[in-house]
């Protein structure tokens, strides 16, 4: 029996679209029967807030599980929709990177709570936090693959360069990661009626660059535009096809095919 994939969002900057594909990834995968765990590791919990869950004081989040409180079981809920669990996460996540730092293994920490509940679901994704925390390494830790959103901006290469990084130290000194990446997805991609603006196009190329030189090959998948319509997506709680915006969809349906080429 196929066992649960693990892939990751991460990218080491504010507003790189993190969040964003976790949650249009998983509510795809999730529409075609897939059953899907989203994990908010992020201490702000836009994921959390995103699927329309609330955390009551007293229930087990993402934090009780990272440090063992309760079972990894316990700390997963149903969310409004079909074949799509969540273990969710608010601003006391933070208080766990001591105890990540204290542990001496603390990049495979989460690894171990998701094994226990590997069973139950196809896939799990999970958003990592912008900063290079001990949140960021247990999350990479606990990956098959990740992806990469990165913004058509300078600070998205900025933010690129130091997620490579992080990456093959993971890889490289701790061998806490050796899985694979799915690629880069540019975010916010502007376009002018047929045009894509000269800012988004030279930033993009660097993408391609910057993947060529890491890894030998073009690694940047295919983009999401620049739209409002993601945002009113979010807060209506629907998807692109619901939305009435199929094509806009289309970097999503990318990724999850090669999702589904996993393993
Ligand atoms: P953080 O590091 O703060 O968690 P993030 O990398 O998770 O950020 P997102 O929250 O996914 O980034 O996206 C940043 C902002 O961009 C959000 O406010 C989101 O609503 C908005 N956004 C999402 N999709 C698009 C889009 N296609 N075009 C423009 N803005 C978008
Ligand atoms: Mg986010």
């Amino acid at each position: 029996m196929a066992s649960m994939q693990t892939v990751s969002s991460v990218s080491l900057a504010g507003g790189q679209g993190k969040t964003t594909v976790v949650l249009f990834v998983a509510r795809f995968l999730a529409e075609q029967g897939r059953t899907v765990l989203v994990v908010d590791a992020d201490p702000q919990s836009s994921l959390t807030t995103f699927l329309g869950h609330q955390v009551e004081s007293e229930s087990p989040t993402l934090l009780e599980v990272l440090k063992k409180q309760v079972g990894t079981e316990d700390g997963i809920y149903k969310t409004r929709y079909n074949n799509l669990f969540l273990i969710p996460s608010d601003d006391a996540l933070d208080t766990v990177q001591d105890y990540l730092a204290g542990s001496g293994t603390g990049a495979f920490t989460l690894k171990r709570r998701l094994a226990a509940v590997a069973h139950l679901f196809d896939y799990c994704l999970i958003d990592a936090p912008p900063q290079r925390s001990q949140i960021c390494l247990t999350v990479i830790g606990a990956s098959d693959a990740l992806v990469i959103p990165v913004e058509t901006s300078v600070k998205g290469l900025q933010s690129l360069i130091r997620t490579l990084e992080l990456i093959s130290e993971l890889r490289d000194d701790q061998e806490a990661f050796d899985g694979e990446i799915l690629g880069v997805v540019p975010f916010r991609d502007r376009w002018v009626g047929l045009r894509r603006t000269n800012e988004s196009e030279s930033n993009i190329e660097s993408m391609q660059q910057i993947t060529q030189e890491w890894f030998s090959q073009d690694l940047v998948l295919p983009s999401i535009r620049e739209s409002e319509k993601f945002k009113q997506a979010i807060n209506r709680g629907q998807t692109l096809h619901e939305m009435g915006q199929p094509e806009l969809a289309y970097p999503i349906e990318v990724l999850v095919k090669k999702i589904e080429q996993l393993e």
